[in-house]
């Protein structure tokens, strides 16, 4: 049947489960076996596979990809006046993290082409935070939608102001930088493992990425309440952010066949670029980087017509993100440079992310192309 009306998906799970359902069902039966459901074997192994796969040497995992950011930003003893720079143009978990261990986040602008930071943006708001008494402490710096940072600039600003680097890199597992998979950039790299991400488990699941061994060992003891010595030992506060032993025995059988995915996914990215460069601005990838193609985003005139017209003809799509976070009404009392965020405030306007999945047929793709002309040809 060539007639897709009916049954696109935003992300193609369902395709992926049934290619390993059976690995998964028994992965899952040894865990019930076991009965060591919190932190079991599977849960240490996962972190030397995920450190292996990525080449960096520590691998936290904890319950989510925003607890990730959280016990990153602890880890790097942050203090109550330290200011956190955090892109205005992304998921509200990057500045939620540090808002909630009461620290300060300072919205900087993205560029317009990657959507991650503007690094005279980032300059911008580091001067200002000096200037009212905030000690500016670490750069949050988001691959969104699986596109890594140019890091060049970012690391050379990083260096200027004695300022760690923190990579949030929930979208961008399995994206690389200059052949380096995450992980291995930057001071401190989290992800996360929720279904939908490039890298999804059945549930909820994070990961910590660091080469730094000091730091490695005081986010193994924050993520268990800040154990010490033995259970009841706390020499600091930490938290409740532990991976669970189901989690990671089916992040470790779709890391089997995550490579193929990246592969496959990059054909499409391909397909949709060659066809749609014309008529729209397509994702452009930094030099020498690859990308984990969480979203697939466009910039497009007439966005909501476009994502009305395609709801129509039963292709689902979303907007990754219709309000900047500088803009939300949470987070008004948080600073934000002077130049103010017009990249992010744009891109809310103008962006919209197409169905992408290593599974996404052949012939639902030219229907999604063909819609999009179509739309295009009649507005
Ligand atoms: C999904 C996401 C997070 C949070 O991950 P969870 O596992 O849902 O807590 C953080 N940052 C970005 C950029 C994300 O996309």
């Amino acid at each position: 049947m060539s007639d897709y009306s009916s049954n696109i998906d935003f992300i193609d799970l369902k395709s992926q489960q049934a290619l390993i359902r059976s690995e998964i069902e028994q992965a899952i039966t040894k865990v019930l076996d076991h009965g060591n459901y919190i932190m079991g074997p599977e849960v240490k192994d996962l972190e030397k596979k995920l450190g292996k796969f990525c080449n960096v040497d520590h691998v936290i995992s904890c319950a989510n990809g925003t607890d990730a950011i959280s016990l990153a930003l602890m880890s790097l003893d942050v203090k109550k006046n330290d200011a956190i720079f955090v892109p205005s143009f992304t998921y509200i978990a990057t500045a939620e993290a540090p808002a909630i261990l009461g620290l300060k986040p300072f919205f900087v602008d993205v560029d317009k082409d990657s959507f991650n930071l503007c690094p005279i943006s980032l300059k911008n708001a580091i001067e200002e935070s000096i200037k009212i008494g905030l000690n500016p402490k670490v750069i949050i710096s988001v691959e969104l939608f699986g596109n890594p940072t140019d890091y060049a600039a970012i690391k050379d600003i990083a260096k200027e102001y004695d300022i760690k680097l923190l990579i949030d890199a929930a979208q961008s597992f399995g994206s690389s930088y200059k052949k380096n998979m995450i992980g291995s950039i930057g001071d401190i790299v989290t992800t996360s493992f929720f279904p939908a991400k490039p890298m999804g488990c059945y549930g909820d699941g994070g990961a910590i990425f660091t080469n730094n061994k000091a730091l490695s060992q005081k986010l193994d003891s924050l993520r268990l309440h800040g154990r010490g010595e033995h259970k009841y030992d706390h020499p600091r506060i930490g938290m409740n952010s532990r991976l669970d032993s189901i989690q990671a025995c089916i992040i470790i059988e779709k890391l089997k066949i995550f490579k193929n995915e990246l592969k496959k996914k990059q054909l499409i990215a391909d397909k949709y670029n060659h066809e749609l460069s014309e008529i729209c601005k397509v994702p452009i990838l930094n030099k020498d980087c690859t990308s984990s193609w969480a979203q697939y985003t466009i910039q497009v005139d007439k966005r909501d017509e476009l994502k009305a017209h395609l709801e129509r003809m039963n292709i689902p799509t979303a907007i990754y993100y219709p309000i900047p976070l500088h803009m939300q009404e949470g987070y008004k009392d948080y600073p934000t440079s002077k130049l103010g965020c017009p990249n992010s405030e744009e891109l809310s306007k103008k962006v919209i992310s197409l169905p992408m999945s290593a599974y996404l047929a052949h012939d639902a793709q030219k229907k999604i192309i063909n819609e999009i002309k179509n739309f295009y040809l009649m507005n």
